[in-house]
């Protein structure tokens, strides 16, 4: 019996797929369109809340603490099109009376029922294979390397900013550490944007209820790219907006000769709900855009709140994109607390702030990729990327990001080294350079080798920080994670199973992705990212060492799998 129950949304082609499958009598099935998110997330990640709906009510009729289910993403045969969480519980003669039973019955049915689902047909690898992922995940948990590597480019390397010294100390440092591996290296060039930072400073000089003579120091940092102020700074009235429908409700000149603020709030409750990438897309359009958009009504400057979550005055830089066809005006990111009170001070009458912004544009700069290949016994020509970006912004020491991504990636060829695992294709490392201020090494990199796509068997970035993974995400073919599915059970030791489909991964692996190339990400734990990500105060400390290892599992695991298969990803 296949039961939909009342008022959840059941897409048809789930829904009949299901029905096609030889499911013994009992199983229950409700689908809902919705993101997808990994079946660890129970408990300690929220859930969706049609999933989380759902649920609740297994609890609520199982009168269980635990009741067995599982979620499964989407994009099985014909799911291919259907954006559906399916939620599997198993019930017999009454939903209680099969959980309990599941509960005390070790060899429950249920693992055979969701592993013919999930399994779909044969597995990629030998139980050898399978072993040897075992070995590398446990090595991953113990081995300090990507933890020594990160302090090393975090503390003593420090910011690496695109064409600045240090971006070339850790081009060296990096390609001498994978030479001691024993990889094959290659510098790969990329001319890439050399922006320094300057002064940074911010006064209110004038607001209603001034005591006389009196300012009030505004908290802001350039953003990446901006143009500077005259040097002795520029006074102007602020303007204060939350969105662009308020900005385009504005009465036609408002804005002309005024310093343009946009105060869209970062979604701090999305991103607790582990939704930091999508609060951080709802607010990084106005830090992207909105430096031309004031520039095209007349505003001499732009600021813009903060694009995270963080408290304790702390701005947020990142990329400006100049429209090409607008003025450059000086832009900057004001902390959170600063943007509350220009708001709150314009609110009540006029307010005339004094910036003073001195960054400076320098011609581009020539750096490099590093590259460094694990040779593929069978067929070396054949690459599996496993990548970060070596970049940073210059606040902090870049160790969230994305230090971490580079030296989880550095772990995987270490550990391959190791434990003596020479699998049957090329495992290539890259540390990209420039992803912050514009992609340039991963598009010299396609330039390079766009036409070797079909050498390319799979490519893994990690660059969403450093804390606990709970699964991959995959883009490619639909049935991509269904066939990783025996990889994903290597990591549910480490809460790291769950297979997430996802139209994109990394930024500097997107190019692989638009050319067909499977292409992958941890999932990771994104609640706190946003709290430090492009701030001063993404350093090494915030990085958990446990966590760190787990993510280098990932891609260690995940590397080997891709490399090693019998069949390449489908693709
Ligand atoms: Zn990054």
């Amino acid at each position: 019996m296949i039961t939909s129950p009342k008022g959840w949304n059941v897409q048809c082609s789930v829904y009949q797929y299901i029905q096609s499958r030889p499911l013994p009598s009992g199983c229950f099935v409700a689908c809902t369109g919705t993101s997808v998110h990994s079946p660890n997330a129970v408990g300690n990640q929220p859930l969706d809340k049609a999933i989380h709906k759902l649920f609740l009510m297994f609890r609520r009729k199982c009168a269980q603490k635990s009741p067995k289910f599982s979620v499964l993403p989407s994009g099985m045969d014909s799911l291919r099109k259907c954006c559906a969480l399916i939620v599997i519980g198993v019930l017999a003669s009454g939903m209680g009376t099969r959980c309990s039973t599941a509960q005390n019955a070790p060899a429950s049915p249920q693992s055979t029922i969701l592993d013919r689902l999930l399994a779909g047909g044969k597995s990629a690898w030998t139980p050898e294979q399978i072993e040897a992922m075992e070995r590398l995940r446990d090595a991953a948990l113990k081995n300090p390397y990507a933890l020594d590597e990160l302090r090393h480019l975090t503390d003593n390397i420090g910011p690496r900013l695109s064409g600045s010294p240090q971006a070339q100390q850790a081009v060296d440092y990096i390609a001498q550490e994978m030479r001691a591996l024993g990889a094959e290296v290659t510098l790969e060039k990329a001319m890439v944007p050399h922006w320094v930072r300057g002064v940074e400073t911010a006064e209110v000089v004038s607001w209603p209820g001034q005591a006389p003579g009196a300012s009030q120091k505004v908290v802001l940092t350039a953003l990446g790219g901006s143009v500077a102020t005259p040097a002795e700074g520029l006074t102007a009235e602020v303007v204060v907006v939350d969105d662009w429908q308020q900005l385009h409700a504005l009465p036609a000149g408002t804005v002309k000769g005024k310093i343009l603020l946009f105060n869209h709030k970062f979604d701090k409750e999305l991103a607790a709900e582990g939704h930091g990438g999508e609060a951080y897309g709802g607010g990084v359009v106005y830090r992207g855009e909105g430096p031309s958009a004031g520039a095209a009504l007349g505003a001499v400057a732009v600021l813009v709140r903060s694009v995270g979550g963080a408290d304790y005055r702390l701005p947020h830089t990142g990329l400006t994109d100049y429209a090409p066809d607008v003025a450059k005006i000086p832009a900057a990111a004001v902390a959170a607390e600063d943007a509350d009170l220009l708001k709150d001070l314009a609110g009540q009458g006029p307010v005339t702030l004094h910036l003073t912004l001195t960054p400076q544009t320098l011609p581009y700069a020539q750096s490099y990729n590093v590259i460094a290949d694990w040779k593929g016994s069978e067929h070396p020509e054949q690459l599996v990327v496993v990548s970060g970006h070596l970049d940073s912004w210059d606040l902090g020491t870049g160790a969230i990001d994305d230090g971490a991504g580079v030296t989880v990636s550095m772990q995987a060829i270490h550990l391959l080294k190791v434990l003596g695992i020479h699998p049957r294709r090329t495992v290539r490392f890259i540390a990209w350079m420039s992803e912050e201020e514009g992609s340039e090494g991963a598009a010299a990199y396609i330039a390079e080798h766009g036409t070797e796509a079909a050498n390319h068997i799979g490519a893994i970035e990690s660059d969403l920080g450093a804390d606990h993974p709970t699964g991959i995400y995959c883009a490619g073919r639909h049935d991509l994670s269904q066939w990783l599915r025996p990889v994903g059970q290597v990591l549910d030791a480490i809460g790291a199973g769950g297979l997430v489909d996802a139209g994109g991964t990394g930024e500097d692996i997107s190019g692989l992705t638009e050319k067909g190339v499977p292409s992958f990400a941890p999932v990771q734990d994104s609640r706190f990212y946003f709290n430090y990500h492009h701030t001063a105060a993404d350093t090494f400390d915030k990085v958990d060492p446990r966590h760190l290892n787990e993510n280098a599992a990932v891609m260690a695991v995940l590397a080997y799998a891709l490399a090693d298969s019998a069949e390449p990803a489908p693709r």
